[in-house]
């Protein structure tokens, strides 16, 4: 995960951890070479340009600790930096006090947003809740199939009213059955486009203004990199997002969306994608993917 910017990062701040004493000019080059790897990793330059300067700062500056050479400590700096820049600690799901726990999943097409639900479906069941998924994408044909194919997978009903309904409609229906049925979490499947266009953010937001969701979860795809970041911004205008869902992390992504979402938009990354198979839904850490990329 994230091999290349890792690999880069590390061979930029192993220098520092072998010397025993740093100058300022070591600093300047390590940090020179921190900003090559973080844009060649499609970080935005805005963000790379702050994190950079942070860290500079910082490590020029930096506190006195006995326990440490200067160069573990600046290493140290920028592992904190790197955690709080994708968002510090663990950001949760928040719950509705009285269920049903209203969400909606939204995103653009192929994000893997049928995918997540399904993973987040398995999750809540995992932890003794009863999750209700709802088959609200319209648009993409199959949408409503696979959901139903993963449902029963998963042993998760899935409520659908088929192909010719209004979404906003379905995602009301679906809400009520969860109430019905004594559901306290609803997933809510909403269609995609290919694109962010003004019908569907309409659409959303009609449904956002009838179901009253306790989380609008966005799924955007990582290998997207700095457009990832421009459909976040995009969503998070129309709907203000809660939280976002990072899929396909265990592909070759270079890295930029984990690292910039958040500074961007100001959005927590809560969970991220690894893979095609359903299993629960991994909670982002950003501490832990910091530690991983430092090596
Ligand atoms: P939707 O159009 O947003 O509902 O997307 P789907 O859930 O159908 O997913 C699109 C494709 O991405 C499918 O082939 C999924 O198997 C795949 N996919 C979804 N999530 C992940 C992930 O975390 N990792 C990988 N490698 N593939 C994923």
């Amino acid at each position: 995960m994230l091999e290349g910017l890792a690999n880069s990062l590390q061979r930029a701040l192993a220098k520092l951890k072998a010397k025993g004493k740093l100058t300022e000019e070591d600093v300047q080059e390590a940090m020179r070479e921190v900003r090559l790897a973080l844009l060649a990793a499609d970080v935005n330059v805005k963000v790379v340009k702050d994190f950079v300067e942070r860290v500079r700062a910082r490590a020029i500056g930096q506190e006195v600790q006995q326990s440490l050479t200067p160069g573990q400590q600046v290493v140290k700096i920028v592992y904190e930096e790197l955690t709080e820049l994708m968002g510090g600690s663990q950001t949760r799901l928040r719950m509705a006090p009285h269920p049903p726990t209203v969400v909606m999943m939204v995103g653009l097409q192929g994000s893997g947003k049928t995918t997540t639900t399904a993973k987040l479906a398995l999750s809540f069941r995992r932890h003794q809740h009863r999750p209700l998924m709802v088959a609200a994408d319209v648009y993409r044909p199959a949408a409503i199939r696979q959901l139903e194919v993963l449902g029963r997978q998963i042993d998760v009903p899935v409520f659908s009213l088929g192909e010719g309904e209004d979404p906003v409609r379905i995602a009301e229906a679906g809400v009520a059955e969860a109430r019905r049925m004594g559901a306290d979490v609803v997933l809510i499947d909403t269609a995609g486009r290919t694109h962010v266009d003004e019908a569907l953010m309409q659409e959303l937001e009609r449904m956002q203004a009838q179901v009253h969701p306790d989380e609008v979860l966005l799924v955007v795809d990582a290998m997207m990199g700095q457009d990832a970041v421009h459909v976040a911004e995009a969503f998070h205008t129309r709907l203000g997002v809660t939280g976002v869902v990072l899929t396909k992390l265990d592909s070759d992504t270079r890295g930029g969306a984990a690292l910039t979402i958040r500074a961007v938009t100001g959005c927590p990354i809560k969970f991220v994608g690894m893979g095609e198979k359903i299993e629960p839904l991994e909670a982002f850490h950003p501490d832990r993917l910091a530690s991983r990329i430092l090596g």
